[in-house]
């Protein structure tokens, strides 16, 4: 059953006015959530109980208290990497099958503050390592508009709960696509932010100079609106600028005279699909009737951004993932006899085959004699193609293209080609290497068709441009594009 029919900022508004209780609006999140939601396994855990007793505080607090919090009694949902105090968060890994954190994630604190209700922890590749949250030990999430197809990852519980409008918000993460790609796969808005926007504590670290959290959402505003909250100054991670997004009614205008809409050739050469294709080109058409011009760029070291990108997430997830031995928190396998043979057997265990991939060709491209052929050489790739991005924005404001290369396939379809997947993250991981923000917004499609994101990209900490370019795609509001 869906529920949501209007943007987040409405339903705020309604909540205020006192037309709607906080605890009706979580209630039907939560049966909805229990129902079309678990259909979609969209979620690993619905936490009714304590959703409802939160509901009810928001409900009994004074109006004015009420009217100060931009979220007040808005259901969401976040993704299951991260950290809910006394919520089960798995990482849909067997290795943290129980792990119930002592704490809470600083994004998450900001999302309560701000009076959302967090209503379930969603699905995801394990330890967010995978593009269509497969690699979840929980089982796929399946896709809102096919059930047959794959919502995308990691961030597929989150983009399906969205895109079925179980909740009408939900929190993602990005490491290399995994807010963008899901959203572009199930017809929701998702941004990424500027790297270092959003506070990074507690969520559990896959690539640590590379994942942003961020918002997936049904309309452009609620984008906005959510990254307004989201990014609050944070001392508890190091690489948190401080820089908290100001939210303004301008972005919303739809008005995008005067901007420049840079196209690059490398995004739209052999590999992208007609379907992506014909969804995305008539995106530029749309935008120059609306006043834009539309001006060809370059980004020419793209081409070696996917290969760049799977040595420095896995060099660094091989890093971060090593605390998972068996001894801090976390499954333990039993039977052990030596303190070595603890540590393998419960990474053993507790793994599932893409992570032990990753975790391996990590190990592999950081070992002495290897590293400068394999890590030195991407990071390098990596400042040139931050380069080519800058260079870019020098001719354009926001640059258009793919999210990727076609719409959902089949669940079970990519079995045994993991090279494969990692090449579908072709227009995706470069945002992320050069750490510019990034959204994906639905293109229109033909009646039936699979949902298809287009992809803007913009210069470190102007979201705002892309809020303002994705609301000329999309329209502020949207919600009609989600049943
Ligand atoms: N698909 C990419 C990967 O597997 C990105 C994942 C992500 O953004 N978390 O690494």
């Amino acid at each position: 059953m869906a529920f949501f029919d209007k943007p987040v900022s409405d339903a705020v508004r309604d909540v205020h006015a006192g037309k709607v209780s906080a605890r009706s609006l979580c209630a039907r999140a939560i049966e909805s959530a229990e129902g079309r939601g678990r259909e979609l396994n969209a979620f690993i855990t619905v936490c009714g109980e304590s959703a409802l007793k939160r509901a009810d505080e928001l409900d009994a607090l004074p109006p004015d208290v009420r009217r100060g919090m931009p979220l007040c009694g808005i259901p969401v949902a976040v993704k299951d990497n991260i950290c809910t105090e006394g919520i089960k968060t798995t990482c849909a890994s067997r290795m943290l099958e129980s792990f119930v954190p002592p704490y809470s994630a600083t994004v998450v604190e900001a999302l309560l503050g701000a009076g959302a209700v967090v209503v379930g922890k969603t699905n995801l590749d394990e330890f967010a390592m995978g593009s269509s949250n497969e690699t979840s030990y929980f089982g796929p999430a399946r896709n809102p508009r096919n059930g047959q197809k794959i919502p995308g990852g990691s961030s597929g519980g989150s983009a399906a709960a969205v895109g079925a409008a179980v909740v009408p918000a939900a929190l993602g993460t990005d490491t290399g696509g995994s807010i963008r790609q899901p959203s572009s796969h199930c017809g929701t808005v998702g941004l990424k932010p500027t790297y270092g926007r959003v506070s990074r504590y507690g969520a559990v670290a896959f690539a640590s100079s590379l994942d942003q959290i961020g918002p997936i959402t049904s309309s452009v505003r609620d984008a906005g609106l959510l990254l307004s909250v989201l990014s609050v100054p944070d001392k508890r991670d190091s690489t948190c600028a401080g820089r908290q997004f100001a939210d303004s009614e301008d972005f919303y205008s739809g008005d995008v005279s005067g901007l420049r809409v840079g196209m690059p050739r490398e995004y739209f050469g052999e590999g992208l699909s007609n379907e992506a294709r014909s969804a995305i080109v008539p995106v530029a058409e749309k935008l120059k009737r609306r006043g834009a011009s539309v001006v060809e760029v370059s980004l020419s070291n793209v081409k070696y951004a996917v290969a760049a990108y799977y040595i420095i997430a896995a060099a660094e997830a091989s890093s971060n993932l090593l605390r998972f031995s068996g001894v801090g928190y976390g499954f333990r396998a039993a039977g052990a006899g030596t303190l070595d043979d603890m540590y393998r057997a419960t990474r053993a265990q507790g793994f599932g085959t893409e992570v032990k991939r990753r975790v391996m060709l990590g190990t592999y491209v950081l070992s002495s004699g290897y590293y400068d052929a394999y890590y030195m050489k991407a990071a390098r790739v990596r400042t040139l193609i931050a380069n080519d991005f800058e260079r870019a924005f020098g001719g354009c404001d926001v640059i258009l293209s793919p999210v990727s290369p076609s719409p959902a396939c089949d669940l079970g379809s990519s079995a045994g080609d993991p090279l494969s997947v990692y090449l579908s993250d072709i227009y995706t991981v470069s945002a992320n290497l050069a750490g510019i923000p990034a959204m994906s917004v639905p293109c229109e499609v033909p009646k039936g068709a699979l949902p298809v994101g287009a992809q803007l990209m913009a210069g470190r900490w102007r979201e705002d441009l892309l809020l303002r370019v994705g609301s000329a795609v999309f329209g502020g509001d949207s919600p009609d594009s989600m049943n």
